[in-house]
Parts: C-alpha cells; structure tokens; sequence
C-alpha cells in the first residue's frame, strides 16, 4: 500500500530528454518508489490516495534558485528604479524590518509559490528563521542563506559572517531535510575581499555552498573597478571563490575571458531575465554558458525586482530573451529551459541526488499541469506547450516530499485568505513605519 498514486499522467522525468505516456508514479514514505506504465504499476500498487492524471502532464516540481522571499512585501515599491537606487530604498525600508514582517512576506511568498508549481527555492534574506518556519508551516523546500553584508545595508539588523554562520550550522538539513543551508555574502561591491576569502575558508571547511550576487548590474562594475581595479567575476578569480561550491546570481556582464573562468570554476550560474529586464540592466550570455558547459538554473529574484515568483513566466522570458539577444531562435530549446527550471538547479543548490527529476529514489516533489485548456491545445510537443504556452495558473496538484500540498489549486497546508490578509497589513504598517508614504499612490483602505 502506497501513500500517492499518480495515473496515466504525461509525464516528463527530466532524466533525459524523454516523455512517458500513460505513465503513473507510486509514492511511499516521502520518496518516489516506482516509475512506469499504468498498466504495470496498477497491478502492483494501491494507494491511499489515487490522483487521476490522464488531463496533465507531470513534472518534477519547479526550482526557483535566487530570491529574496519577503521581499513580496515590496512588490510595486521598487518600480522604475534599479542599482544603488534600487538598493538604497530596500534598505531604507528594510531597516524597519521584524522578524513577524518577514514570517508574513515569506508565507506570501511560500503561498504564491506553490500555487505555480515551485516546490524548492533558494533565499538570500534576513531574519532567516523566519523564513524557516515559513517553510516548515508551508510545507516548502528551500536552501537557506543569511545574507552578509559589510558596506551599506539595513540598520540594525545581523549581517555578519559570523550570524550567517551560525544560522546555517543551526538549521542545515531543518524540517526532516527539506531545509539545507549556504553562506551568504552579498556581492563583491558590499562585501570586502578579505571577508570574501574567510568565505570561501569555511565554505571549504564546512561544505557549506556559497550563494551571492554577481557581475549583476553597471553600478556594480563601477565600484569594483574603482575599488580593486578589476571586474567582480575576475576579483572572485583571484580570491578563489570561482568553484563548484558557489552559486552566482545574474553574471549580466561576462566576456569571453570571464566565461572561461566560471568554466574553468564549474560555478553554477543562476539567471533571472525578468529583473534583469525589467531594471534595464541587460542580458546574461545564458546560451554561450551553457554551450560551454556552464551548470545555469532559473530564478525569479525578489517580487521588489520581478515583481511575481511565477517560474513558468521566468522559463518563457528565458526562453526568449536568448534568441532575441543572438538574434537567432534556435539559441536556446525549450528543453535547454526546463532542465534550468529543475534538473540544474538542483545541481545548483547541491540536491541533485534528492530533487529535480521524477526518478526512483529521490524526494517526491511532482507538479501536475493542467492540459485541457485551450492554449495547451492541440497537445503534442510536450517540452514547447510547457515553457512557451503554459502558465503558473495551469498547475493543478503539487506534492512536495510526498505530501499533498495543494489538490485542484486549493494549497491544504495553509490559509490562503490569512496568509494573504496578514501580508497586507503587514505591508501597510512596514511601510508606514519607513515613512515611505509619499512615494506611493493611496492605499485604498476599504474597496
Ligand atoms: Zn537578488
């Protein structure tokens, strides 16, 4: 007797480039215990709980490798405004920051999540507790960094190395595994060389992953170059960050030489076209990496900067960003997109042995799309109706360490209408708190 079946779904295992008709997977004790035909599998196994699959195709759960979770709170805050602007007005407004304000916006975040079908983030924040017991009350997975920073910053709040730490010893492998943890230094242009070295020496010493900003915008270059007089990719070179510990958010600006070194490193790169776009900032070589080899997963950054967590959108815009950039469709496949929405990035975040593929003996994160819509219609070219036509609204059922979290789009493991409140009030007050008024249109108090 299993705990979930899923029938006759089309499902797509993302251990090669394959798809299974008619294909169901059995769910046992969180893990995924047998893969194949229906017609082979309902002989073998019962379950408690039996998901009819036949109008979906199923995949592994999404992996949404670079945001700021609480940074929902900031959604439509941040508009028009990108680098040391951008930051200046995070941080000023995050200097009145609570633990509770955090709780909140990372429940909103976990909610919005799950309801598009990611199963698995990776969060670069502050007052991480919070965001941990968002995870476990959300039934989320996640990999956890407290962000470092030396220059600059919010008020009053724990930025150190010695606080990242700490945070990641006590909470590493958290909520029966699904948490495990980084450092979290910055950015090269708010994080000095010497700190970035002590990184990289516990990062070796302790095996703890490294997730930080990288080569992300102009401003950046700027300080760097006038700083160390080099460019942030060169400068991490020379400290011996550049290997496959670490995790690089956004790498926009890399030449040739540079994409040379994060070969060389085998660094993982995360890509998140939408903010990038959307801050004017330009377009990371995502299809030269990868034709060399580079491991490059998706992210969809803070919703200050996106402004949704919606990684189907994020696999869309990835998809067309490259081809627009080369000037040549064929730059970058649909299958190029979905591996960096699962399979890389749990390479990416060190989970690839527990997450990212539908295969027997790893974690059961699966999504359910939805197929019997019209834009999914005529249904063939699986790999094209998922990344160019489908939606985070087309995600059905999520099952998350082989628990049922969200059935039909209702998500059991929290309530929706709280979660959604509580983040409103919290947003008001915070913002209030900030003196951040005058910027923004009214709040209308009752509709
Ligand atoms: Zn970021």
């Amino acid at each position: 007797m299993a705990d979930i079946l899923v029938r006759r779904g089309t499902v797509v295992p993302m251990t090669g480039r394959m798809v299974l008709k008619e294909a169901s997977i059995v769910v046992e004790e969180g893990r995924i215990a047998a893969v194949g035909s229906d017609d082979v599998i309902r002989k073998e196994y019962s379950a408690d709980i039996e998901i009819d699959a036949s109008d979906h195709i199923v995949i592994p759960g999404l992996i949404n490798t670079h945001t700021h979770l609480a940074m929902t709170l900031f959604r439509g805050v941040m508009d028009g405004v990108s680098g040391m602007e951008w930051l200046d007005r995070a941080w000023s407004i995050e200097s009145n920051l609570t633990r509770e304000d955090v709780y909140w916006g990372s429940m909103l975040g976990c909610l919005e999540m799950i309801k598009g079908g990611t199963t698995c983030f990776a969060d670069h924040y502050f007052f991480m507790d919070a965001v941990v017991d968002a995870v476990k009350d959300s039934f989320i997975r996640a990999t956890l960094a407290q962000a470092i920073i030396e220059e600059g910053g919010p008020r009053d709040l724990d930025t150190t190395l010695e606080g990242s730490l700490n945070f990641a010893k006590q909470y590493n492998g958290a909520a029966s595994g699904r948490i495990t943890c980084m450092l979290g230094p910055h950015s090269a242009y708010t994080c000095s060389p010497d700190l970035l070295r002590e990184v990289k020496e516990l990062s070796i010493e302790t095996g703890f992953r490294v997730h930080i900003h990288l080569s992300e915008g102009k401003s950046e270059l700027r300080i760097v170059k006038e700083k160390y007089g080099t460019t942030p990719i060169r400068l991490l070179n020379q400290i011996g960050l550049l290997n496959p510990q670490l995790l690089a958010a956004h790498v926009v600006f890399a030449d040739e030489e540079e994409i040379e070194l994060l070969k060389k490193g085998d660094v993982n790169v995360n890509h998140n076209p939408i903010c990038k776009m959307k801050g004017g900032h330009g377009v990371s070589p995502v299809a030269k990496m990868l034709r060399k080899g580079i491991n490059v997963s998706l992210g969809t950054d803070g919703a200050g900067s996106n402004n949704n967590l919606d990684l189907l959108e994020e696999m869309k815009f990835a998809a067309l960003l490259q081809p627009l950039s080369e000037r040549d469709p064929k730059a970058i496949s649909a299958w190029d997109v979905l591996e960096m929405a699962t399979i890389r990035g749990a390479r990416a975040l060190g989970i690839e042995k527990e997450a990212g593929s539908i295969k027997v003996g790893k974690r059961a994160d699966i999504i359910l799309v939805k197929r019997k819509v019209p834009h999914m219609v005529p249904f063939h070219n699986i790999p094209s109706l998922i990344v160019y036509s489908a939606n985070g609204n087309d995600i059905n059922t999520v099952i998350i360490d082989g628990k049922l979290v969200m059935r039909d789009r209702k998500v059991l493991t929290v309530d929706e209408e709280e979660v959604m409140r509580k983040a409103q009030e919290t947003f008001e007050s915070l913002l209030e708190r900030s003196g951040w008024e005058p910027v923004l249109d009214k709040i209308p108090r009752k509709v």
